[in-house]
């Protein structure tokens, strides 16, 4: 069978991008650092969600910037020292907003990240899904399924002729890889999704945590970073977490709706991983806690490197590691 691309997908495996809070921060808000390349990952990112919303005609990007509740003076004076720094005088707003905010004290002020924007992930995702609809194939896969020599894929008795895999599971392809196990170090991560009448539905606040908001008085608040198990299972400790932080800024009303659980694909060095793992197989991994951001520029630098054989950045690139 000839198709151009297929895109086979068992998204019941594993749901990290379907439960991400979705946030595009070119910041790294605990060190005050700018990500690695976060002009480029973000001219890539925007005009790439804005075509898919078009094509689906669908809406899941949010131009809502982050808002960081400073703490102290001197997070204060660090803000504006950092808002300075060529790396970050893009991002970080110097002039911080003095705002009464209801149940949430900031005398402080809040710091306002530019170019930081949302995208609702599970609105995404089933908005690509249409884009691509007979590309996909539900089907879960496994290392059977793959005949890299003769270059084939047995799926449900029917055999695909491929000229390149591009394996992107995740955290999962731990499991179809073995040899990945020595530069993966996955983190499950927690989200609650709550009712608060009275927090503003207007601003997406950060502080250690942060609250998004979804609509209809709901928001996220999230999220929690667990080394334990590695699985989509919500634990009374992550939720235990996630509403200390939460009380630790907000003092008003809230029920909690749903609590949520999804695992990174992180590796050692927090790079992604990318290039070729054997002869016809390629990776496109390690998205971290920044797929929204850094997903669409690292697809295009993959994409220039089977085809045009583009070199892939070193830092980037799975040869980094001395086992490949
Ligand atoms: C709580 C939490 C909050 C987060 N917040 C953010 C955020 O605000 N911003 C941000 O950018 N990122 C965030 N992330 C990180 C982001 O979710 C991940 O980096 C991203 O989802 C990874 O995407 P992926 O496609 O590599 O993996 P996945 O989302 O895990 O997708 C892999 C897909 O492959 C399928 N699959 C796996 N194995 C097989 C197989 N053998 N056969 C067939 N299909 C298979 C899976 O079912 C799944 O559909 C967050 C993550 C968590 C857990």
């Amino acid at each position: 069978m000839s198709i151009a691309h297929l895109l086979i997908d068992q998204p019941t495996l594993s749901q990290s991008s379907r439960i991400a809070a979705g946030l595009v921060n070119p910041v790294v808000l605990k060190r005050l650092k700018a990500v690695h390349d976060a002009q480029q990952f973000i001219e890539e990112a925007l005009p790439f969600y804005e075509d898919i919303e078009k094509q689906a005609n669908s809406q899941f990007l949010h131009s809502i910037p982050v808002q960081h509740i400073l703490q102290s003076q001197e997070e204060q004076n660090n803000w504006h020292t950092r808002s300075m720094h060529p790396s970050l005088s893009p991002f970080l707003n110097p002039t911080l907003k003095k705002e009464t905010l209801k149940h949430i004290p900031a005398p402080y002020g809040l710091g306002e990240v530019w170019q930081s924007f949302w995208v609702n992930t599970p609105h995404f995702l089933a908005a690509h899904k249409e884009v691509l609809a007979k590309h996909i194939l539900a089907f879960g896969i496994n290392s059977e399924n793959i005949d890299l020599e003769r270059k084939t894929l047995t799926l449900n008795d029917r055999q695909y002729s491929f000229d390149y895999l591009v394996d992107c599971s995740g955290h999962l392809a731990r499991a179809l890889h073995p040899e990945l196990e020595q530069v993966f170090t996955p983190t499950r991560g927690e989200v609650l999704i709550i009712k608060a009448p009275s927090l503003d539905e207007s601003k997406l606040l950060h502080a250690g945590i942060f609250i998004l908001p979804l609509g209809n008085q709901l928001f996220k608040v999230g999220a929690t970073y667990h080394w334990d198990t590695l699985e989509d299972k919500p634990t009374p400790e992550g939720r235990e977490k996630l509403i200390t932080e939460l009380e630790k800024i907000y003092s008003g009303q809230y029920e909690v709706i749903e609590h949520l659980a999804g695992v990174r694909p992180n590796i050692k060095d927090r790079k992604p991983l990318l290039g070729q793992l054997k002869k016809g197989l390629y990776m496109f991994n390690g998205m971290g806690s920044r797929a929204v951001l850094m997903a669409p520029y690292l697809a295009d630098l993959l994409i220039n490197h089977v085809e045009q054989k583009t070199p892939l950045p070193k830092e980037y690139d799975l040869n980094r590691f001395s086992i490949f």
